[in-house]
């Protein structure tokens, strides 16, 4: 298969020494694409900026912004035999990146952020046979946001954590999630290292829905 995956955190520039983000170290997303890339599928990754070697085999493409992301994604869909949107897209930006260091004493308290675009959502209409797996990254509520989600973003599988236990999710080598597929009961998946979660979702892959 050709894969498309994407990894890590996306970084919205204020100035240029400040940014939003958010804790996503991209383990899970390069994970998945190293998995992958060892199961002889075709890999190729657009990473955020993130401290990680690219995997063995894999081809890398980095972008900082949401908006590079969503460029790249839409450059390299076609041809894609699925798409693994791992990124922890930043949901905001800045209205205004300011070319200049804002300075301490003028600076404003507020800042104004605008909503950036849902990739997921975004290239909805070029999906045709395609499989789309999302991930989802929750604090409450997991069971009914992943639901939501993977019917809003039309997932063929939602990978859903919970981000609030230590073990799991953000800036560790383990996770617990749940995978969502249309029409079926969630399952739930035990604690274990990323490189396991993303075997898994390789041969969730390689059984996929035709
Ligand atoms: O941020 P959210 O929980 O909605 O993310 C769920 C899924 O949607 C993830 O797979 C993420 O990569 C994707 N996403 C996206 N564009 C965004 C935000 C999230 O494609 N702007």
């Amino acid at each position: 298969m050709n894969l498309l995956v994407t990894a890590g955190p996306t970084r919205e520039m204020l100035d240029p020494v400040r940014f939003f983000s958010n804790r996503s170290t991209g383990k899970m997303g390069f994970a998945v694409a190293s998995v992958a890339a060892c199961h002889g599928h075709n890999v190729r990754l657009i990473a955020g900026p993130v401290a990680l070697a690219t995997p063995e085999g894999v081809e890398r493409i980095d972008v900082i912004s949401a908006r590079d992301m969503l460029a790249a994604v839409e450059k390299n869909l076609d041809g894609c035999d699925a798409l693994v949107m791992t990124a922890a897209v930043a949901d905001w930006r800045p209205c205004h990146e300011n070319a200049q260091k804002l300075k301490k004493g003028t600076m404003s308290p507020v800042i104004e952020l605008e909503p950036n675009p849902d990739i997921l959502k975004t290239i909805a209409p070029r999906k045709g046979k395609k499989i789309f797996v999302g991930f989802a990254a929750e604090t409450e509520n997991l069971l009914a946001e992943a639901q939501r989600k993977l019917v809003e973003k039309k997932l063929d599988l939602l990978v859903a954590n919970d981000v609030s236990c230590h073990d799991s999710g953000f800036e560790v080598e383990t996770n617990r999630v749940i995978f969502f597929t249309p029409g079926n009961p969630p399952e739930h998946l035990p604690l274990m290292r990323k490189s396991e979660v993303a075997e898994r979702i390789v041969e969730w892959l390689g059984r996929r829905p035709s």
